[in-house]
């Protein structure tokens, strides 16, 4: 099994770190040349969607990976990564691929809280560690959308087919199991 891991800007290679540590292999990609190597999935990290996103667009990068999450590929998007898959955004255009029926709310904690952990409920997973940075939350799903972990009454992780995110960075702890997730839903795809 390969991971592609989207290394424009942002948490990168602490996913990477992670996926070390599962025995999985994985490399970045940077450019478009590199969607053309072999990838089973695709991490899309943490980091300012808006900056992804122009990247995306610059780089010419958007319709390509769009198309193969719409014919697929398994995808893990934290935080940043959440908005760029969203379809709608509240109170703004979306950022990103647009390929996930939620409507997300983006640095949804404010000011205060903009960064926080917490302990909470994944569903199938138990008790799991969450570091939310200037996070948002999904405010909204679809029926075909299904909620794996609700903290302090909000989305925080969700999945539609091949396709999970969570508002929160599970690389950013030393606990593998939400990567071990997405790694079973790339097995079973
Ligand atoms: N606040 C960022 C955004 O709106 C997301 C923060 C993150 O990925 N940690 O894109």
């Amino acid at each position: 099994m390969q991971i592609g891991i989207l290394a424009l800007q942002g948490a990168f290679a602490e996913h990477g770190a992670i996926l070390d540590q599962l025995g999985v292999d994985h490399f970045e990609i940077r450019n478009r040349e590199h969607l053309h190597l072999p990838f089973d999935g695709l991490i899309i990290p943490g980091g300012e969607s808006t900056v992804i996103g122009k990247l995306l667009t610059e780089l010419q990068m958007m319709e390509p990976i769009k198309q193969e999450i719409e014919h697929g590929l398994p995808v893990f998007g934290t935080c940043a990564g959440l908005l760029l898959l969203s379809k709608k955004i509240e109170g703004e255009n979306a950022l990103g691929f647009g390929t996930m029926d939620i409507l997300a709310k983006r640095n949804a904690y404010g000011r205060q809280l903009g960064s926080f952990f917490t302990k909470d409920e994944f569903k199938g997973i138990g008790k799991i560690p969450m570091t939310f940075i200037r996070a948002p939350y999904i405010v909204q799903t679809s029926d075909n959308v299904e909620v794996l972990a609700v903290s302090d009454s909000k989305i925080v992780a969700a999945r539609q087919d091949n396709q999970l995110v969570t508002a929160f960075h599970p690389e950013l702890t030393s606990d593998t199991r939400i990567h071990n997730f997405f790694v079973q839903m790339i097995e079973t795809s």
